[in-house]
């Protein structure tokens, strides 16, 4: 058993530097994404359970295997968020789209899913992703997959390959399930149990199973784009054409249907060969999604980025955030009587314009104790207050690396500390 203060498994604390490489993807999403004219969304966590069931699909391994779904006092079932996008589509359809609206969200935080861990593979993990809703044109898909490709190089993120396919529209699904069960109906003793099964509930899904024996059936499976109809096939061209016009390079993914019922048309995902077996770095496609309340169904295209994923490939190409001292400054201070004014000093240095960051030895430990703590914090400059300091209006400045110190006059200890920092 894992002691009882360790994160349950598939969940991590997240600390400095670590940290400073979360803000980074963050920082990165919120800078490339509002030249696309993005706003971001913040959802709750949680939501009622039929917001995910409605638009993911029950019959995909999310609703079916991987929710984490619990019952309220109220005896309502609720959900733990498993991905953005049935949320976010949930709050725009209350804040309400007018007819001909075009609206573009974005979304990051965590998400729950109850898989079996394994490297790249959490139940709470985050994503960051976006929504392009209320627009149809192929041009739009490709613009999306153009500004994910351009957020990975801003990240640092050489190497994701753009992986492509058509699910075509709804009403080309009866025809596509007809060949699609053609295909593997004869095979199926060869099938795991899941895909006998999926074989009448969903044959869609066979495509997307993992195990071997499926995989090498799914490889011989019929195209995607030569099952959908005409005018499927026609919005495809259109996106190929859009990212050709933009310079982005994919690969066509004939067999690709992504987990999620509730796709049309585009279907896309980066693998990155920095991340192992899990190599999906992010998926998305275009969609459409009907929703209580919304007479008409919600048209849109977006994509959801694994963060953690996102900071595997930066780590696999040597990018990773170096350890920051904790502080600039440490304040000593000795004696009872030096605290306050210790504090005092941390305090003005702190509100000054230097951005300097200060730690104070409150709790009047030795000199010795204080320094050593000036030490781990990686302050470069130490100074100290005592009696005869508190008295004489002074401070003892010391520069550590040098272990040279002096003492300077209370109200010049900015001064002295911008002209070190300079030197
Ligand atoms: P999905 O919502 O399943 O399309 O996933 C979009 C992206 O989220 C994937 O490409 C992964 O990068 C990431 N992802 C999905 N599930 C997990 C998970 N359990 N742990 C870590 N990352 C995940």
């Amino acid at each position: 058993m894992a002691p009882a203060n360790e994160p349950l498994p598939g969940t991590s604390d997240i600390w400095e530097p670590d940290v400073r490489e979360w803000v980074c993807l963050e920082t990165a999403a919120r800078d490339i994404f509002a030249r696309y004219g993005y706003g971001e969304v913040r959802t709750p966590i949680f939501e009622r359970t039929d917001v995910f069931v409605r638009s993911l699909g029950d019959e995909t391994d999310v609703v079916q295997k991987e929710m984490y779904t619990f019952e309220d006092r109220g005896g309502r079932s609720l959900t733990l968020r498993p991905e953005g996008t049935a949320g976010t589509m949930r709050a725009i359809a209350c804040r309400g789209l007018a007819d001909g609206e075009q609206l573009r969200v974005f979304y990051m935080g965590p998400m729950f899913r109850g898989e079996r861990p394994a490297a790249g593979r959490r139940r709470q993990f985050h994503q960051v992703g976006v929504e392009a809703v209320g627009g149809s044109d192929p041009c739009e898909d490709a613009e999306t997959i153009a500004m994910l490709v351009h957020y990975l190089d801003a990240i640092g993120v050489q190497g994701g390959r753009v992986r492509l396919n058509t699910r075509g529209v709804p009403e080309d699904r009866a025809a596509v399930s007809a060949a699609l069960r053609q295909h593997f109906e004869p095979q199926a003793a060869a099938m795991c149990p899941d895909c006998q099964r999926r074989l009448s509930a969903n044959v869609w899904r066979i495509l997307d199973c993992k195990n071997p024996a499926c995989q090498a059936l799914v490889d011989g499976a019929p195209k995607m784009v030569d099952l959908v109809g005409a005018e499927s096939r026609a919005f495809f061209a259109a996106v190929c054409r859009g990212l050709d016009q933009l310079h982005v390079p994919y690969e066509l993914a004939p067999r690709l249907v992504r987990g999620l019922d509730y796709y049309v048309h585009t279907v896309f995902e980066v693998v990155h060969s920095g991340l192992g077996a899990q190599d999906a770095l992010a998926g998305g496609g275009r969609y459409r999604i009907s929703l209580p309340g919304n007479k008409k169904a919600l048209d849109g295209v977006g994509f959801a980025a694994g963060m953690e994923r996102l900071l595997m490939a930066r780590e696999s190409l040597g990018l990773t955030a170096q350890a920051r001292a904790a502080a600039d400054v440490f304040v000593v201070a000795l004696g009872d009587g030096a605290v306050v004014a210790a504090l005092e000093l941390a305090q003005q240095l702190r509100r000054s314009n230097a951005g300097l960051r200060v730690l104070a030895g409150l709790g009047a430990r030795s000199m010795k104790a204080q320094m050593r703590a000036a030490n781990r914090a990686g302050a470069r400059w130490a100074l100290i207050i005592g009696d005869n300091e508190l008295t004489a209006g002074t401070v003892v400045c010391k520069n550590m690396a040098a272990s040279q110190q002096e003492s300077v006059r209370r109200e010049a200890v900015l001064d002295w500390l911008t002209a070190a920092s300079r030197a």
